[in-house]
């Protein structure tokens, strides 16, 4: 039986296995996919603390190879439920495999809703764009467009106005559903405009595997390419948490509800990073609940 059982290795997950280890803790490492997490389908990371610039590959494989290091265990395996025994908890993965462990640390992520567009995956990093906080500064004095009409899709909106030439809202509905205050904030800006109604339905992508613009349709079947340097989705974030709700209390949206200190009402069960209710969802973020709630299940641990 392992001390540690982490359950998705994307950043959040693979801090947490850094700190258990640190700690003298051993820590096992599950992960569905492919280490790294949803930082793998950026080729620019700029706003990772004391490093200038690195692709996120190289920061997923640095990573990986950091806990390797230190002692880490690591399975590619989905993990599909974890059982609660008091002081000691299961997780049973795809394969059905039992893995023991006397804590558990959950750090799924989410994904990001995609438009399911020919070339979006490919462009993603050359035009297509899912964060502006991340990527807004490469789009200074550029004409964007931003997908979606909630909250998030205004809020990116409202930080890419203030780098951007052009910022064009393209909503499917009749109106955006995000706040009136913001919405109002948001299109009193000059260089700030809007189309409801239009659906997007083509990527215009150039020789180099870069953006060239979108093409929006109407409800009466329309069409109009809008020429533009970057399209940003913000149409949704896809927790994947469900499978865990009886040992990790979900919010409405399937998010953990799961305050700062990364507990679940449940414990020896942890949460951390993206999957985890909260305001910003960052590699910095990701971090810091990871190296919180792995030294929560180091305490626990050193009370059994
Ligand atoms: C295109 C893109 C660009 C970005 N650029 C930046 C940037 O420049 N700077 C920045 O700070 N942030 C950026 N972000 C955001 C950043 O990547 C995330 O905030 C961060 O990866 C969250 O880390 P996480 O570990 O919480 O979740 P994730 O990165 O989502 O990792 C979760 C991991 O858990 C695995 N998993 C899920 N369920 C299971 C299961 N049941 N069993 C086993 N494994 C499971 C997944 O496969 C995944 O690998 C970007 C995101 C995207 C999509």
């Amino acid at each position: 039986m392992v001390d540690i059982i982490v359950v998705g290795g994307g950043p959040a997950g693979m801090t947490a296995a850094l700190y258990g280890l640190r700690n003298g803790k051993s820590v096992l490492v599950l992960e569905k996919s492919g280490f790294g997490g949803q930082i793998t389908h950026s080729p620019k990371v700029e706003n990772w603390p004391g490093t200038a610039r690195m692709s996120g590959n190289e920061y997923a494989d640095a990573f990986l190879e950091q806990i390797l290091d230190q002692g880490a265990e690591v399975d590619l395996t989905e993990a599909v439920k974890v059982e609660d025994h008091g002081t000691y908890k299961t997780v049973i993965t795809a394969e059905g495999e039992v893995r023991e462990g006397k804590s558990v640390i959950l750090a799924t992520g989410v994904k990001h809703r995609e438009l399911g567009l020919p070339g979006e995956r490919e462009m993603t990093g050359e035009g297509v764009s899912y964060c502006a906080v991340c990527d807004g500064d490469f789009f200074k004095g550029k004409k964007v467009c931003v997908a979606g009409g909630g909250n998030s899709a205004l809020q990116e909106a409202m930080l890419l106005a203030g780098k951007c030439s052009q910022v064009i809202m393209l909503q499917d509905l009749p109106e955006f559903t995000g706040e009136k205050k913001l919405q109002e904030l948001l299109f009193a800006r000059e260089n700030v405009s809007a189309r409801t109604g239009v659906k997007i339905v083509d990527l215009g992508m150039d020789e180099n595997v870069q953006l060239t613009g979108v093409t929006i349709e109407t409800a009466d079947g329309a069409r109009e390419t809008i020429p533009c340097d970057g399209l940003f989705v913000a149409i949704g974030l896809i927790p994947e948490n469900g499978n865990f709700g009886d040992v990790a209390r979900l919010n409405e949206w399937g998010y953990f509800d799961s305050p700062e200190s990364c507990e679940t009402g449940t414990p020896g069960i942890f949460v951390a990073g993206d999957c985890r209710a909260k305001n910003v969802r960052q590699l910095t973020t990701a971090a810091g609940d990871g190296s919180v709630a792995a030294l929560a299940a180091c305490r626990y641990v050193d009370t059994l």
